[in-house]
């Protein structure tokens, strides 16, 4: 690299401190799959549902890349193969951003899949999407089967030009027999598995009936100054809020914390005023909770010393009822 006058840059704000942000760990999912497969529906799914976790995630896809990034790019087998380095490339530099990155192309070549592999390092996946050839033609989304088979396609992977199968992928899905829903378990359970992501935590109804999930900024702590930075937590806890833990707590309330901030920064500050043993949970997913303790729906507006007598007031009134 001297002769070209460019130095690496290592990073101030490293990977690990950027899972520490998100809550979760960054991997690239590779699916590759003949076309009609079902590599762009499942990464959608797949998507949607990591977002609905709380998740930071991005897809490229197919056509989306082809359009900007590899606009300049054609089919000739040359093409083809800068068309999956770059894919490569861009998934690493998403990976190194704390990202669960998702590629969808078809990437019938071996060879390529291994570069993309060596370009993002650790925590590469290959997904095979698997569905028989008549299936995927049968399915054929786009018409595209019909067009290599009239000729109007030539070197159409599948029909005149091959697809090299993953020899060892982290998840092979036959998605012939499999549905969307049971090929996305499969890989939140990767996921879950190669420790990406935590289990999600399962509160029955019982326990949701004994919840009470509380907002943070404005209710816990009293956030007199506003938005400081996600991880500075400066202030003292709210008028009332010791007491009315305490109380919740007695009365035999599962109390939970609910919060878009950093949860080891919440644990520490919980920790520093001695409260952090009442929470049974501090997480950035809203869960099911008979009561959400927020700084809006119970009027905690800054100076109002009755809103926590206020929440009080209101649960007990209920637990007598
Ligand atoms: P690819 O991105 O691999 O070219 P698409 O996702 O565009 O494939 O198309 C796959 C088609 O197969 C879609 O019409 C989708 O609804 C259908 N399909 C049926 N079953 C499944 C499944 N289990 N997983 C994914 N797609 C499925």
């Amino acid at each position: 690299m001297a002769d070209r006058n460019l130095t690496y840059h290592e990073e101030m704000v490293s990977r690990d401190k950027k899972s520490w942000l998100y809550g979760h760990s960054s991997c690239v999912l590779w699916f590759t799959g003949l076309s009609g497969s079902g590599k762009s529906t499942l990464a959608n799914a797949l998507e949607r549902k990591l977002f609905d976790m709380g998740c930071k995630t991005h897809l490229l896809d197919g056509d989306n890349v082809r359009m900007g990034l590899n606009s300049d790019l054609g089919f000739s087998p040359e093409d083809r193969e800068e068309n999956i380095r770059r894919i490569g490339e861009v998934a690493n530099l998403f990976k190194n951003s704390g990202t669960i990155t998702l590629t969808a192309f078809i990437s019938p070549y071996h060879k390529d899949r291994e570069r993309a592999r060596t370009a993002c390092g650790d925590n590469f996946f290959e997904i095979h999407v698997a569905a028989p050839l008549e299936t995927c033609e049968a399915r054929d989304p786009k018409g595209l089967y019909k067009k290599a088979r009239a000729g109007v396609i030539k070197g159409f992977t599948g029909i005149d030009a091959p697809y090299e199968e993953p020899l060892d992928p982290a998840l092979y899905l036959d998605t012939s027999i499999k549905d969307v829903d049971k090929c996305c378990e499969e890989i939140i359970n990767l996921l879950i598995g190669k420790g990406i992501i935590d289990k999600p935590q399962e509160i029955s109804v019982l326990d949701k009936r004994r919840t009470i999930a509380l907002d943070f900024d404005g209710v816990i702590h009293a956030y007199s100054k506003g938005f400081q930075g996600l991880d500075n937590v400066y202030d003292e806890p709210h008028v009332g809020a010791l007491e009315g833990i305490s109380a919740l707590s007695e009365l035999g309330y599962r109390l939970i914390v609910v919060s878009s901030r950093p949860v080891p920064a919440i644990q520490k500050w919980l920790t520093k005023h001695s409260i952090d043993h009442y929470f049974e949970e501090i997480t950035n997913i809203k869960r099911p909770a008979k009561h959400y303790i927020d700084d809006h729906g119970y009027r905690f507006e800054k100076g109002n010393v009755n809103s926590w007598p206020q929440v009080l007031e209101m649960i007990i009134g209920e637990k007598n009822d």
